[in-house]
C-alpha cells in the first residue's frame, strides 16, 4: 500500500473556518472588510490576457518591496503568502526530530509545516493574561533547538512582545532560525526588520493579507540575513508568488493612504467595540491588531452558532478556552455582531454569567 512520510500520516488536516453556513460577515480570518486598495483594482482590470500567458519573475517586485521596507534585496525573499515563507523556513532548518519552539495560541500553521518537515513541535504555554512567557521559553531552549516562532502582535490574542524578551531569545538560540513574525506590522508599528542585517539568525515575515487588504492575492515577505535568505532561495520557486500579484505590488506599495486609512478605521473601531463589549461584562485583551479576543464564557459554542444563524463567524480557537477572536471591520459591521450578540444572550438562559 502506498503510504505516505509517518511525519505526514500522523497529521490531521487542517480546515479553515470556512464552513458550508451561509454567511455573509465573516470575520474570522483577520481579513481586511474594506478590501484593498482602489489602484490595485485599477491594475487588475488593466492586465491583459499575454502578461497572464507568461512566467513572471520576482526580481523587480523584491527590489520595490526591499526599497519600501529599506532592506537590501539580498535580505528579502517574496513569498506565497507569509504561509510559503513558514514553511520554506520549516524545510530549509528542520531536519525529522528537531525541535521547533511554539508559543500557544498561535496561529496554526507553524505545527502544520513543522510536523511536515518531520520536527518535534515544543509548545510553550503564555503567561497569565496571554503575556510572552520568555522565562518558559528560554528553559525550552535544548541542544535540539533549531527554529522558534514569536508572533508580535500575537495572533490570536493581539497581545505585543516586548523587543527586550525577542533579543533575549535570539541571544539564547544562536542555533535556531527565529522567525519573528510581524503579520500584523501595520496595526502596531513596531519592528525588528532594521535588525536582520545584524542578528544572523534572525527572520522577519510580513504579508500583504492584513491591512493591504490583498489576502486573496498571496503575497508575503521573509526578510533575513542575505546567506539565510540565498539558503532560502535554493529551495523556493522561481514562480512562487503568481504574475497578477507581482503586476499589482507597486501600486499596492504606492498607495500608503488607503492603509494608513484602513489601520485607523481598525483602531478607532477596535476601541469601540472593546469598550462596548467591556460595559456587557464581556473581558477583552489588549489588542495591536486588526482583532480583539474575547472572553465568552462557558456559553462560547452556543453563543458562535446563535451569531452563525445570523449570517456572522467569529473564530474560535482551540487553544483559547472560552475565548473568541473577531476581527475589526467597519463601524456598521461591530454593530451588527453587538445586536446579534446580545439578542443571543437575551435568548440564552444565563448567558450573561460570563466566567474565565
Ligand atoms: N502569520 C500570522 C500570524 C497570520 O495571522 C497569518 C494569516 N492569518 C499568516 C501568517 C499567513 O498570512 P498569509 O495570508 O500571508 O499567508
Amino acid at each position: 500500500m502506498l503510504k505516505a512520510r509517518k511525519c505526514i500520516r500522523e497529521m490531521r488536516e487542517y480546515h479553515s473556518p470556512l464552513g458550508n453556513d451561509p454567511i455573509d460577515l465573516r470575520l474570522d480570518m483577520n481579513e481586511n472588510t474594506t478590501g484593498c486598495s482602489p489602484r490595485v483594482l485599477a491594475k487588475l482590470s488593466s492586465l491583459d490576457s499575454k502578461t497572464l500567458a507568461l512566467y513572471a519573475t520576482r526580481e523587480p517586485g523584491e527590489k520595490l518591496v526591499a526599497e519600501s521596507l529599506s532592506v537590501d534585496p539580498s535580505q528579502l525573499l517574496l513569498t506565497n503568502g507569509a504561509d510559503e515563507g513558514i514553511d520554506l523556513l520549516c524545510r530549509a532548518y528542520l531536519d525529522a526530530d528537531d525541535e521547533i519552539i511554539v508559543i500557544v495560541p498561535a496561529f496554526a500553521m507553524y505545527e502544520v509545516f513543522a510536523q511536515t518537515a518531520g520536527a518535534k513541535v515544543v509548545r510553550v504555554p503564555t503567561d497569565p493574561e496571554f503575556k510572552f512567557p520568555c522565562a518558559r521559553v528560554l528553559q525550552a531552549i535544548s541542544p535540539r533547538t533549531r527554529a522558534v516562532v514569536i508572533t508580535n502582535p500575537n495572533n490570536p490574542t493581539g497581545v505585543a512582545v516586548s523587543r527586550a524578551d525577542i533579543l533575549q531569545v535570539l541571544e539564547a538560540a544562536p542555533e535556531a532560525a527565529v522567525l519573528l513574525d510581524e503579520a500584523y506590522f501595520d496595526f502596531y508599528g513596531q519592528t525588528m526588520l532594521d535588525q536582520v542585517e545584524k542578528i544572523p539568525n534572525l527572520f522577519v515575515a510580513r504579508t500583504f493579507s492584513k491591512a493591504y487588504g490583498l489576502a486573496g492575492l498571496r503575497l508575503g515577505v521573509l526578510a533575513g540575513a542575505a546567506e539565510q535568505i540565498s539558503v532560502l532561495r535554493r529551495m523556493c520557486p522561481p514562480f512562487n508568488v503568481n504574475v497578477v500579484a507581482l503586476e499589482c505590488l507597486a501600486e499596492a506599495l504606492a498607495d500608503r493612504q488607503s492603509v494608513a486609512d484602513y489601520v485607523r478605521q481598525v483602531k478607532t473601531t477596535r476601541g469601540w467595540l472593546k469598550q462596548q463589549l467591556e460595559s456587557m461584562g464581556l473581558k477583552c485583551w489588549p489588542s495591536e491588531t486588526n482583532f480583539l479576543l474575547c472572553e465568552f464564557g462557558p456559553r462560547k459554542g452556543a453563543l458562535l452558532g446563535a451569531l452563525r444563524a445570523r449570517g456572522i463567524s467569529l473564530r474560535d480557537h482551540p487553544d483559547c478556552d472560552t475565548c473568541v477572536r473577531i476581527s475589526i471591520g467597519k463601524q456598521e459591521e461591530m454593530e451588527r455582531v453587538l445586536a446579534a450578540l446580545k439578542r443571543a444572550l437575551a435568548e440564552l438562559p444565563a448567558a450573561k454569567q460570563v466566567a474565565r
